[in-house]
This record gives C-alpha cells, structure tokens and sequence, in this order.
C-alpha cells in the first residue's frame, strides 16, 4: 500500500532502500504472578538483568572508535547514569516484592511512572529525555529475555536498508558507526533528541517523530527517505519512485559539484578573497584537508594527542606529529593551538576534580600552572615550525599577564632551542583565542601583543550565555544567534579588522551554512571549520554578494530582537 509520512529531518540527502524493522522488547513484555517463595529468585533475576545491561554499556563504552563523534561516548555515559540510578535499578525490586510481579513488568511499570514524570516536565530538552530512559529499559528488557542488546544490524546490503525502529539509543548509533545503512526513521525523537545530535554527525538521511511508521511497515517494505523535505514515502508506485530517483542522483550531482570547487578559491561575488581553513583533532585528519581543498589548518586542537592514554606525549613524540601535519601541508599554514585541557577534555590521572571545571584552570591557565609541560610542548611547535609554516595559538585567554607569560615561556623554549642548536621558524607568529566576553571586550590589549586573533565561538557563546557546553540539561539555550553572542562576534571581528590584526573564526559557528553570509557581512573573510563543511560553505561564499550582504548584517546588529534576526538571516540566505 502507498502512503506518505511527515516527520522531522535530521539528516540531508535522500535515500532509498528497503525496510529493516528494529524490534522493540517493550511491546512483547508479559506480566504473570510470581509465588511468595520465589519472590527473592525473581529479584536476583532482576538484578542479573541489570548487571547484564551494565555489562554491556561497559563494553560499547570501551569500544568507542577513535574517531566517532564525542557525543557517543556521552550519550553511553548518560544511559550507564541512568541505570545506576536507584530509581531503575532499585525500585522495580519493590514492585516485585509488594505486587508479586515478574521482573521485565516490574521494570516497565517503573518505566511508566518515571516517563510520566518527564513528560510533565515544562522543559522540551527534558521532556525528550525520557527516550534515554525507555532506551535503557529495553536494554534490560532484552537482557532478562536472554536476547542481545537492541537493534543489532542484519550486515548484508547495508546501504540498500533503511531502518525503522520505535526509537534509536546513542548504544544503536555506534553499531551505525561501523556499518552503512543508507538511513533511518523513527517514530520517537525531536530534533534535539540524542538520536537526532547524533544522526546529524553521521550525515546520512533520517527522519524522526513519524509517530506510527514502526507498525505500519513491513519488513522489506520499499521505501524513500526524503531528508530534504522530511517526508517518507513507503511502497512509492513507479512514477513516484522515478521523480525520486530522479531528485537522488540530483543530489548526488550537487554533492560531486561541490567536490569539484576544491581548487577553486574562495571569493565573493566581487571577487573579495575569503580564507577557508580546517580544523582537525590528529595528524590522521589531513586527508579530509586535502580532500576539501582547504588553504590549510585554522585550528589543530591538540590535547587530542594527551588523551586515551595514562602517559603524557613528551616533546620527541609531540614534534614528530607537529612534524608530520606541517611538512604534510607543504608550505600551507597550520594554527597549532597549545594544550586546550580542562572541563570536559581532561587527563588521565591528572590533577584534582574541579568544583566547577569549566570556570577552573583549563587551557592557558593549565598551562602557565604547569611550566614544565608547557615548554616542553612550545619547543615541539617550534621544531616544528623548521618544516613547513607554523602558527602558534594560545587557547581562553583573558588577561594580559597570561599573554605576557605565554610570550615570556616562548622566548624561554627559544632560547632553549637555540642552546641545542635547533632550527626553527624565527619569525613564528603567536595568536590567542577570543572566547572568553572579558577578552573580546578588551580587545586592545591582545591586539597589541599578538599577531593574529581566533575567535572560538563555541566557548564564547558557553561563557557569554552562562551554558555549560557539556550539560544536556541547558543546551536548548546555546544559541549562536543571542544578540549579545553577535555583538561580541561582530566587535571582535570589526575591531580587529580595523587595527589591522588578522582575524578568524574557528568555532562551530565557522562551519553554520545559515551564518555563513551573517559574518561576511560582519566583515569576516577567514573562517576555519570541519573539513566536510568547506566545499558547502565554499560554494555560499562564491555566491555572497558583499554589497547586499553588509548592510542586513548592519541591521541584525542593529535590531537586536530574535524574531527580526531570524527575518533578516532568512533575506540574507535567500
Ligand atoms: C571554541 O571554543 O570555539 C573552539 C574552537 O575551541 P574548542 O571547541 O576546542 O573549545
Ligand atoms: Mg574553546
């Protein structure tokens, strides 16, 4: 039978494939009595299935492939959370007690009394929550039925199967991590559900919020995942299938199209030039530069090369890979930002739990605490500066004095170099993030010391909105578009732009098609993003017109209110 669905994209492109239903444990759960005499035997069982579930979160944790997208490793984090919660992994033992239940009816009725509660909740981030805590249950559900963890993949055609399921855990998208599917639908799900934060990394089509899909398809079932429009066709007759074919090969023409700007440069309509770099986590990154055709690396986040590990990286192994990125880019610059750790990216055995770890000695406070690994880290840059072009980047500064130190702990490993008879790059360029307000509101002060500027968007907007960037629970409210985020970014970018100090954007805002034309008009004309967001953002500047541009960026900043920024983003991405 023909029909169509509406949900909510959260994946681009457009897929077609056959169905492969995702069970859901919950729908076949039995409720029968249990005898007095094997109430305790029923409790055990209970809290083997927990064990079990725990088990197995263990592993997918251990298992996380070096280069999934961090939010996996939170997201199975937050499911192990949950089930050491007392509220799952005690109180159905109650219910088992008190109402002579079988453990998997315990557990659900437990389920439905806390679901209830989030689903109350006045907060939508919270209220979406509640999928993490079904998820969790039909994971012990699975494990007292003696079955395996959920929505483990058929692997033969992968990419010809679209999966259908009641709703996806964060557990579900690593298994997708490793295999091909050519997209998925859900019944469950908002957009800012982890399914969805999730999907959007792994950029295939999906749609989520179909409400009824899962019992309405059959399995096998031909169906047409449409992420542009955020509708699912399923059984299409021939001529619809023949319009989406048709539209699918278009999409994959756009794609090729954009792979075909890699050596095109980057400029305006006028011709104004306008500098696309990458950013990357480890050496192993630079094919993705080479592919996407940047003019080299904005950002290379390098505490990556601290972490995973109970050693720390010495000053041989740190210059072999400072080595390796700058000969590999062949003259083209790299922006080494210094050791960024701290908060959410801290080392292994490494220093005491801080009370509030955001606003504690992270990045170039971390740093100057620890002279020792910081000039050892200072001397690898510079050597490496000997083999291609090397920028030095200090991450969260604030103060000047922290400059002056950063600079005075430079010209230390200089000299140390020297003393060795080490070569290295004399006329090294020294910038500083911008991502703490204090900084881009005072902005002389390291526009006098410093040679370039990187304005990290993803921390301003934490420490301009008072959001810590790791809690699920606030992060409806990271919002790149808050007047006071745009004062800031336009302030530091105009400022700067004036004094004749370079300037880039390095955060996620970087690498945001919809902001692309919003901070040209602000005067950006050096951004610096995920490798697989430069061609896009490659072929919007190619169609900005600076003249039409400018003077709505004008007015966003001059209106001040979301509903006419969002007016004027609209006119400006028309
Ligand atoms: C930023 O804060 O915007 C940034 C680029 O640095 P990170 O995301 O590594 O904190
Ligand atoms: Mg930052």
């Amino acid at each position: 039978m023909n029909f169509v669905l509406h949900g909510s994209s959260i994946g681009s492109g457009i897929t077609i494939g056959h169905a492969h239903l995702v069970s859901s444990a919950r729908l076949d759960v039995a409720h029968y009595e249990i005898p007095a005499q094997a109430v305790q035997a029923e409790i055990f069982r209970f809290d083997a299935g927990i064990a079990r579930a725990k088990h197995e979160l263990a592993l997918l944790a251990q298992q996380i492939p070096a280069d999934a997208p961090a939010e996996f490793g939170a997201f199975v984090n937050l499911h192990r959370m949950i089930l050491e919660d007392s509220s799952l992994s005690h109180a159905p033992r109650e219910l088992i007690r008190e109402r002579k239940c079988n453990a998997e009816w315990a557990l659900v009725q437990q389920m439905e009394t806390l679901v209830e509660q989030f689903e109350q909740a006045e907060d939508a981030y919270l209220r979406e929550r509640k999928a993490d805590i079904e998820q969790v249950v039909e994971r012990v559900l699975k494990a007292l039925m003696g079955g395996k963890a959920p929505a483990e993949p058929q692997p033969s055609e992968e990419h010809n199967l679209i999966v259908v399921a009641h709703d996806l855990s964060p557990a579900d998208m690593l298994l997708f991590k490793r295999h091909e599917f050519g997209g998925f639908v859900t019944d469950a799900g908002g957009v800012t559900s982890h399914t969805a934060i999730l999907a959007r990394s792994l950029d295939i089509p999906a749609l989520v919020g179909l409400h009824h899909a899962r019992g309405m398809i059959r399995e096998g079932e031909l169906l047409i995942v449409d992420g542009i429009q955020g509708v699912l066709v399923v059984d299409p007759d021939p001529l619809v299938l023949a319009e989406y074919q048709q539209r699918q090969s278009q999409h994959q023409q756009e794609r090729k199209k954009l792979r075909r700007l890699k050596s095109t440069p980057a400029a305006t309509l006028e011709g104004t030039a306008v500098e696309l770099f990458a950013n990357i986590e480890l050496p192993q990154d630079l094919e993705q530069v080479h592919e996407a055709g940047a003019q080299g690396v904005g950002l290379f986040r390098t505490e990556f090369l601290f972490m995973n590990r109970k050693d720390l990286p010495g000053e041989e192994e740190q210059f072999e890979a400072y080595r390796e990125v700058a000969k590999a880019l062949r003259g083209k610059p790299v922006v080494i930002r210094t050791l960024d750790v701290g908060a959410d990216k801290g080392l292994s055995g490494h220093g005491e739990p801080m009370p509030n770890p955001a606003l504690g000695l992270r990045a170039i406070r971390f740093c100057l605490a620890e002279p020792h690994m910081f000039l050892e880290q200072l001397r690898a840059i510079l050597r490496a500066s000997h083999h291609g072009s090397v920028r030095i980047l200090l991450p969260m500064v604030a103060h000047a004095h922290e400059v002056d130190q950063a600079l005075g702990l430079i010209r230390q490993a200089r000299r140390q170099l020297e003393d060795r008879g080490e070569p290295y790059d004399r006329d090294i360029q020294v910038g500083g993030m911008i991502e703490i307000p204090a900084a881009a509101l005072s902005l002389p002060m390291f526009m006098k010391r410093l040679d370039f500027l990187s304005l990290g968007t993803n921390d301003l907007i934490q420490y301009t909105l008072a959001i810590d960037r790791t809690d699920d629970a606030v992060a409806h409210l990271y919002d790149p578009l808050h007047p006071a985020v745009l004062h800031l970014v336009a302030h530091v970018i105009q400022s700067a732009t004036r004094g004749g100090v370079p300037v880039a954007v390095c955060g996620e805002m970087a690498g945001d098609l919809s902001l692309t034309r919003l901070l040209l008009g602000f005067g950006l004309r050096n951004f610096s993003m995920h490798p697989a967001q430069l061609p896009a953002i490659k072929e919007r500047v190619l169609g900005t017109s600076l003249a039409a541009v400018q003077p709505l960026a004008q007015k966003v900043l001059r209106w001040g209110d979301p509903a006419k920024t969002r007016e004027l983003l609209a006119k400006l991405n028309a």
